[in-house]
């Protein structure tokens, strides 16, 4: 696609509505399209978006083996409830040989190396059959979010499309709320945003709904939106 076309349908999209993006992705990219999600109550509304596709369009899960068990209880529900198609994408070492290599908590020495094996690698691998995957970032989240564009070209040559970018928090809520959507079930202890558990913390007095992730560090984000996703491997000798 041609930088002019992707600008043309930037400004188009910057008022769309997220359905109608999400339905342009599938006529344009399926079957080389899927959509990620880590299947927390921010997730809930692209997923319920996704179902009313005109289009099947697959979800991808990562399973970094360090999620709450009542994500795993909480993706089934929404597969089943939606009728989604879901795609488990694992991290290419075994548990018992990430372990022997690392210790039992990379996630506290070296959290970005932690989300390069459990995450980002087996992300790489997810993308390779695609020409373009659906996000639901939004630009109110984090800094490293803030300029995002619903139609993102990737310098590999893929597309990103980030339906939900121009949305707030009050706008997904309302969302929910219409709709009378499931909430992840740790939502309610203040688990505004949830990722792996030992980096995920329960947030408290209307803090941001991300500080709970890696609180006491700097680390904001996992990887897969930030240019590590593209990056050569830190580290090769993890894989399989
Ligand atoms: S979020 Fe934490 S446990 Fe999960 S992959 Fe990243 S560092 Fe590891």
């Amino acid at each position: 696609m041609e930088q002019n076309e992707r600008e043309r349908l930037n400004e188009q999209f910057e008022t769309a509505e997220p359905q109608t993006i999400i339905d342009w992705a599938a006529e344009h990219y399926l079957p080389r399209l899927a959509v990620t999600s880590s299947f927390q109550t921010q997730s809930v509304a692209l997923l319920h978006m996704i179902s009313r596709a005109a289009l099947e369009i697959p979800v991808i899960f990562l399973d970094t083996g360090y999620h709450f068990p009542e994500t795993l209880a909480y993706r089934d529900q929404l597969v089943a409830q939606f009728g989604l198609t879901l795609r488990v994408v694992r991290p290419a070492v075994s548990r018992t040989d990430f372990v022997q290599r690392y210790g039992d908590a990379l996630y506290r020495r070296d959290p970005d190396l932690c989300c390069y094996i459990n995450k980002v690698e087996p992300m790489q691998r997810a993308l390779g059959d695609l020409d373009a995957w659906i996000s639901g970032i939004r630009r109110d989240q984090t800094p490293d979010r803030a300029h995002a564009q619903p139609l993102e070209a990737l310098p590999d040559g893929r597309f990103k499309i980030n339906p939900l970018v121009t949305w707030t928090r009050r706008d997904l809520w309302t969302y929910i709320d219409h709709h009378d959507l499931p909430a992840h079930p740790l939502f309610s202890q203040g688990y505004l945003s949830v990722g792996c558990a030992p980096c995920t913390n329960p947030v408290h007095d209307g803090g941001d709904e991300r500080a709970g992730r890696w609180s006491g560090t700097a680390k904001r984000e996992c990887g897969l939106h930030t240019d590590a996703l593209l990056n050569a491997p830190r580290d090769d000798t993890h894989r399989a």
